[in-house]
């Protein structure tokens, strides 16, 4: 089978937990270079995928191939993949230095050729300083570095990341999801990053895969998947506030919005579907005649430069994200015009139409 230098096919694998069916049938191409994050909520499969490929895993069915060549039933070590998992699995009784080295050592690697490439790494993530100590004397975002110099200095195709920033606090977080970006940025080598936390996926991906039981939800650019969700999880997954979802009576090419108001969505089948509202999307009506929604302000988050209003309307509760200095009180009435959206098919969560 074909697959550029560097890139990863996964071809209709299946895995099986006993007779749990964890990942049916999936199917991606990740791109040589590419840095690809795969999202989802917890037990949707993605560890065991990831351990598929580093070969850490079987599977029943389907294909792997690293760099155009099938791996299925190559052993971890023949797979010219590096992995960083969730907790480091730093050697404690090693210093940093043997820690990164000792994947080289073990493949014959010459020492002096292991030793200028655990120099090298420790430069460029700027953990020198920190060659002699152990594992229990540093912070865990320098165990976090030393993990990620590990991977690096075996120079492999592919790097593979776990989570690799759960355990870190959140302003860490931010850090170093800026940091492995860089570093992607200046290796160049073909990175699969797993993780739940969706502003990871869009902060670093260059394509992001969601999923959800084991299936693939949606692919694509960060800001394809956030404006154009082909499903309703896809939407309700990325953002933050969520998006929000409002049931919609479709007839004559117009929507029922809850208390009556209404919105035009052209070439949408007549029935019962969800309407999908990104927070930013809703506006403070220019006139309560020409409002999609009235409610009233139910609760208010100032968070400096914006403010998170929520406003009940007619028994649902929608979120509207306005500018930090808007003089809106609880209480008040708000009438709420909706300036883009998407349609889903209350049924299946299908994406029907997107409005603008
Ligand atoms: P994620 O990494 O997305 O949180 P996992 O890949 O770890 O999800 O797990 C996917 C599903 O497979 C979950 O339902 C989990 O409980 C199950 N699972 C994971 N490992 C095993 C195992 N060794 N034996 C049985 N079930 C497992
Ligand atoms: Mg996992």
């Amino acid at each position: 089978m074909s697959s550029s230098p560097g890139g990863v096919s996964i071809r209709r694998v299946t895995k099986f937990y006993g007779t749990v069916e964890v990942l049916p049938e999936l199917s991606v191409e990740v791109q040589p270079g590419e840095f690809i994050v795969f999202v989802g909520p917890s037990g949707c499969g993605k560890s065991t995928l990831l351990r598929m490929i580093a070969g850490l895993e079987a599977f029943q069915s389907g294909e792997i191939a690293i760099d155009g060549r099938t791996v299925n039933g190559l052993h971890p070590s023949e797979r010219d993949i590096a992995m960083v998992f969730q907790d480091y699995a730093l050697y404690p009784h090693m210093t940093v230095r043997r820690n990164m080295g000792f994947g080289l050592q073990m493949r014959g690697t010459p020492a002096g050729e292991t030793e200028t490439r655990v120099r090298e790494a420790a430069a460029t993530l700027q953990i020198e300083h920190l060659l002699e100590r152990r594992p229990r004397e540093l912070s865990g975002g320098q165990r976090q570095r030393v993990a990620m110099g590990r991977a690096i200095v075996r120079k492999p195709k592919v790097f593979l990341f776990d989570e690799p920033l759960s355990n870190l606090d959140a302003k860490l977080r931010v850090d170093m999801r800026g940091e492995i970006k860089a570093l992607h940025q200046r290796l160049a080598t073909t990175s699969i990053y797993v993780t739940h936390d969706q502003v990871e996926a869009m902060t670093m991906a260059d394509r992001i895969v969601v999923m959800n039981h084991g299936r693939i939800e949606q692919v694509g650019a960060p800001l394809t998947l956030y404006h154009e969700p082909a499903t309703r999880f896809v939407a309700g997954f990325l953002g933050a506030p969520a998006m929000n979802f409002l049931p919609v009576e479709v007839s004559g090419g117009e929507g029922v919005l809850p208390g009556g108001g209404r919105l035009p969505l052209p070439g949408v089948r007549a029935g019962a579907a969800e309407l999908g509202v990104r927070p930013e999307r809703l506006r403070a009506a220019v006139s309560s005649d020409s409002a999609n929604l009235h409610g009233t302000v139910a609760a208010l988050e100032p968070l400096g430069a914006d403010t998170l209003a929520s406003i009940d309307c007619t028994g649902h509760r929608v979120v509207m994200r306005l500018p930090g200095d808007s003089p809106i009180r609880l209480g008040e009435p708000m009438a709420l015009t909706v300036e883009a959206a998407a349609v889903f098919d209350a049924a299946s969560g299908q994406r029907l139409a997107l409005t603008r």
